[in-house]
């Protein structure tokens, strides 16, 4: 058997800083991780402590100043999902969706096709000619996470995706995006405020001191799967979450 998987992507050493007019602002500094293929890791950590620009650096939209990031060469296509849906308003759902294929030129049939499917991936049917401003939160965001989805990325990044969501909306967000995850294999990071969410959905939890940001604590979430909402009053859930909560206090105590 072999040991380990080679990682989907290794971060190492990153440091990013930013200068612009007003100064120079550290953002990251010296952290390294990897995350496995198929794994689910969280990322979590007060605000400023650069974890939208970790992402952004990963997503190649960002250069780091030191440090690097590589890919395994069957995880390169990137999908990244912010708080904000950022739907164009003018376009139906199953239009959303479609745009990124569009943009590739791609026949419109075909790419109907694989927008339908994603619709009931995340249980939109019925709405595919609805427009944005006839959608609650969730379903906003669940159009962007099936936008995300159009390439067939092989990692997925998540920047607080459930961040202005009601707290019973997130929680079933954060079940259905177990169930695409399972469902499509993807190697997910997600950036999270919530300490419960983070541990319920991961396989392993990041969390970053404040600016800049470097890994304090790197915690393995060794809950069964599929999760299940009991496991959130286990004894072993309960554990998780005092561990990361007097991580972060200790560090500045910003977070929930
Ligand atoms: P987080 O997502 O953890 O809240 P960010 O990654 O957004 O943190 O930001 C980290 C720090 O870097 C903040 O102080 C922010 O103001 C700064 N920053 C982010 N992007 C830029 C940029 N393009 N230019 C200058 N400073 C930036
Ligand atoms: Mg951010």
């Amino acid at each position: 058997m072999n040991s380990s998987p080679e990682p989907a992507l290794q971060v190492h050493n990153l440091g990013v800083t930013f200068r612009d007019a007003s100064g120079v602002v550290h953002a990251l500094h010296d952290l390294s991780f990897s995350l496995p293929p198929n794994g689910f890791v969280s990322l979590i950590g007060p605000s400023g402590s650069g974890k939208s620009t970790l992402l952004k650096v990963v997503a190649g939209l960002v250069p780091p100043t030191h440090g690097s990031v590589r890919f395994s060469p069957d995880h390169s296509k990137i999908g990244m999902v912010f708080q904000k849906a950022n739907l164009m308003p003018w376009r139906r759902v199953i239009d959303n969706i479609s745009l990124p294929l569009e943009l590739k030129g791609l026949p419109r049939e075909d790419i109907h096709a694989q927008a339908q499917e994603l619709i009931r991936l995340v249980g939109l049917e019925g709405f595919e000619n609805a427009y944005p401003r006839d959608l609650s939160g969730g379903m906003a965001q669940r159009v962007a996470i099936a936008r995300s989805l159009m390439q067939d990325p092989d990692i997925l990044l998540l920047d607080e995706p459930f961040g202005a969501l009601d707290a019973l909306t997130r929680e079933r967000m954060g079940d259905e995006l177990l169930y695409i995850w399972q469902a499509r294999r993807k190697t997910v990071l997600l950036v999270t405020h919530s300490i419960p969410e983070a541990i319920y959905l991961s396989d392993q939890v990041l969390a970053l001191s404040s600016r800049p940001g470097s890994i304090v604590l790197d915690l393995p979430v060794h809950l069964p799967r599929p999760r299940t909402p009991e496991m959130r009053y286990s004894e072993i859930f309960s554990e998780l979450t005092h561990t990361l909560r007097d991580t972060l206090h200790e560090d500045n105590g910003l977070v929930q």
